[in-house]
């Protein structure tokens, strides 16, 4: 059997991270993780117990009550993200609770919080994550780290499409809105900002279909477990 490796696939938001994300774990028979859903479970928390994050104690004591955990569905490999018990999958997803994860994802206590569980997922290897800080926080010692890009327009259109395709109805210039705010916030925040690893390679799928950006990155991997 060849050696396992860990993937971190960072970059903007939208730009098709966790669709090559959970494709190549499946190919690859590794494990999926989508830190975002993390992100905004949390945030689904706060909202529904009211708490002020702006109060760094409250902040603390709410993160102690909060356990996440992921359950696969086999036919699809799509991650369900559990929040204390119970799938929040559809929840965390609205816009709602898209247009208020950012700010929560720049909060110290919370990135820490959630890192801590992330780095103890790698410790098998054998893991494809994505995010914004895989490769230069969570994981900087990854084999292999990919930046993807894809032009603005690109990226908001299938975000709405996929926003629709879920039943939300959604208006496209609310969409660009909260694409541009959480790209901003991201990459200007003082806590791990989005930005890209030295050592990782930009892969801008603007043009690419998931099939050819799968097998792109596929053959990456088996230059990889080569090595
Ligand atoms: O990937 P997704 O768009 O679902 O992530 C939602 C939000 O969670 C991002 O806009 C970002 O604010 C935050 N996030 C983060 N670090 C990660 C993953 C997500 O700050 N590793």
């Amino acid at each position: 059997m060849s050696k396992k490796i860990i993937i971190a696939i960072d970059g903007f938001s939208s730009c098709g991270k966790s669709t090559l994300a959970k494709d190549l774990a499946k190919k690859l028979g590794y494990r999926y993780i989508d830190t975002g859903a993390m992100y905004r479970a949390v945030t689904y928390y706060f909202e529904e117990n009211d708490v002020n994050i702006k109060e760094h104690e409250a902040v603390e004591k709410a993160l102690k009550d909060i356990s996440i955990d992921f359950d696969y569905d086999e036919n699809t490999g799509k991650q369900i993200t559990i929040l204390n018990g119970y799938s929040v999958e559809k929840e965390i997803r609205s816009p709602e609770i898209s247009n208020k994860v950012s700010p929560v994802a720049a909060i110290k206590e919370v990135r820490s919080f959630l890192v801590a569980q992330q780095q103890k997922m790698g410790d098998n290897k054998g893991i494809v994550m994505d995010g914004r800080d895989i490769g230069t926080v969570v994981f900087p010692q990854a084999e292999l780290k990919l930046f993807m890009t894809a032009d603005e327009d690109i990226r908001i259109e299938r975000r709405y499409d996929e926003l629709k395709a879920n039943g939300e109805n959604i208006d496209l210039e609310d969409v660009r809105e909260n694409i541009k705010r959480r790209d901003y916030i991201d990459t200007h925040r003082e806590e791990s900002p989005l930005k890209q690893a030295d050592d990782a390679i930009v892969l801008n799928n603007s043009n690419l279909t998931p099939q050819e950006q799968l097998l792109l990155v596929y053959e990456m991997v088996q230059k990889k477990v080569k090595e």
